[in-house]
């Protein structure tokens, strides 16, 4: 077989082994980035970019459908989904070709095709042994679905969603999870009647339990049915409808359902476990420097268990890059990478729920901020509250908010908490005025003991 030879060999060209490629050629090394589909992945083509120009394209429905509620005589007349895609589409393929051109000028050998892992240090593809010093294995996830629910027709994953060439009048969504209230907000903002099933006790339950019952209260004002505690038990199509039945015994007919059960590790058929790859329920196991079992073999992204976000995936790349370059880069605390649901309103935390900084610190304090007393808050109309998690005269633990445009506020949050800020070290700190962000500075001052504006 025809051999080629590199110092560094990366299997799947997403989030996590795009930014691995970038840094190891800037470092340089020379790198093979092995792709079958599209670079950039799931987050570029099918993930991060496209539901979020859906979810600028929902702002821009409401906006015109509430005009005037601000005196602007404004009517939403209706939804042009072919123009909503091509909008999206534009989006999504501005940054693909920018994207092509920054490997392309970072001399990384791009190769197209399915790759096999051969051995810890060799990747096949379509004949051709690429062999590195190092090898990074990225091959992200797909959209699982339940037993005996079948994907296809009206039964669709976030995959079809993103190419649906209608809005459905009536959507149920299976999974209250990130994925299930972005769409979720997506579809009512668009006009539908949307009902979300989440067999867990809350929406987006990983988050703290503060920011669910927020965006529960929330999503009832906006007339979004959420079904929490109960399971799915069965889907049936008929013409042009899906009926779902539930354990209670009720039954939901829709024209769509959206499966947002989670995402599973893509780990099955590319020659993992024919090479020895310790693997534990399908995901790959790494240490915290990202290696595996195997010598010189990395893995990073979505296939490694932990949060599935793509700048989680990209800083796990960079990392690994500098490590192979013996730079020693530090660790990266899972819990300080930020976290950003964009449904309407936003959810957006850093570090630690209550629950869990009480497991780890004991002792602890928190502090609510409600946005009605935030003036940029009240000129969108927005209602929310930021929540501050400290552990007992220590620095600042955790930080988690729900608003209309929180998520741009996840930058400073994020920095409290990496840099284990105290309230005292923020409160000081200027914040401009009006801005959702001064929100944030009053949280601190409180937290600090000197609010400003804030009630009792
Ligand atoms: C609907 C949706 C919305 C999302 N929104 C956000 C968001 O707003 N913010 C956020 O941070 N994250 C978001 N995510 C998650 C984000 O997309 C993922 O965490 C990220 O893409 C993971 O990167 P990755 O590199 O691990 O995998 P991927 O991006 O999935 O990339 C893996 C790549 O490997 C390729 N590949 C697989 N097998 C092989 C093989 N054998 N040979 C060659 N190539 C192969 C695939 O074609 C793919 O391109 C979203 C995901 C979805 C589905």
């Amino acid at each position: 077989m025809p051999q080629q030879a590199a110092d560094l060999v990366i299997l799947g060209g997403g989030s996590g082994g795009y930014a691995c490629a970038l840094r190891a050629a800037e470092l340089g090394m020379s790198v093979v980035l092995v792709e079958k589909d599209k670079l950039g992945g799931t987050c570029l083509h099918r993930g991060c970019i496209p539901t979020k120009a859906l979810l600028h394209a929902a702002e821009v429905a409401d906006h015109a459908r509430d005009g005037a509620n601000v005196g602007v005589l404004s009517q939403l007349i209706g939804i042009d989904m072919a123009g909503v895609h091509s909008y999206k589409d534009g989006v999504v393929s501005r940054l693909y070709k920018g994207l092509q051109g920054l490997v392309k000028s970072r001399k990384i050998e791009l190769v197209a095709g399915a790759g096999t892992f051969h051995a810890p240090d060799a990747v096949e593809v379509d004949g051709t042994v690429y062999t590195g010093r190092n090898v990074v294995l990225a091959t992200g996830s797909y959209a699982k679905t339940l037993p005996d629910l079948e994907i296809g027709g009206r039964i669709v994953t976030s995959d079809q969603a993103l190419t649906w060439d209608s809005v459905p009048q009536k959507v149920v969504i299976l999974g209250g999870g990130v994925i299930g209230v972005e769409f979720a907000s997506v579809y009512r903002s668009f006009g539908a009647e949307v009902t979300v099933v989440e067999a867990l006790p809350r929406l987006v339950a990983g988050e703290d339990e503060f920011a669910s019952k927020l965006l529960e209260r929330a999503f009832r004002r906006r007339k979004i049915t959420a079904k929490t505690g109960v399971r799915f038990t069965g889907a049936k199509q008929a013409n042009d409808t899906v009926a779902v039945s539930l354990e209670s015994g009720e039954e939901l007919e829709a024209d769509l359902l959206l499966v947002a059960v989670g995402r599973g590790p893509n780990t099955t058929g590319h020659g993992y476990e024919q090479a020895g790859l310790a693997m534990d329920r399908g995901f790959v196991t790494t240490d915290e420097r990202l290696r595996t079992n195997l010598p010189g073999v990395y893995a990073v992204g979505d296939i490694v268990a932990g949060l599935q976000l793509a700048h989680r995936g990209f800083q796990q790349g960079i990392f690994v890059a500098e490590d192979i370059a013996g730079l020693e880069p530090a660790v990266i605390d899972e819990a300080g990478i930020p976290r950003v649901t964009y449904c309407d309103p936003e959810v957006a935390s850093v570090g630690l729920t209550e629950a869990q900084a009480r497991e780890r610190h004991g002792e602890i304090e928190t502090l609510t901020y409600d946005l009605g007393g935030n003036g940029k808050s009240q000129i969108l109309q927005t209602s929310g509250a930021i929540k501050l998690v400290r552990a007992k005269d220590g620095p600042v633990v955790g930080i988690h908010m729900v608003g209309a445009r929180v998520g741009e506020l996840i930058g400073e949050a994020q920095l409290v908490y990496n840099w284990e800020a105290e309230p005292g070290d923020v409160a000081p700190l200027v914040h401009a005025h009006p801005t959702q962000n001064e929100a944030l500075g009053e949280a601190h001052l409180a937290l600090a003991g000197k609010p400003l504006h804030t009630h009792g």
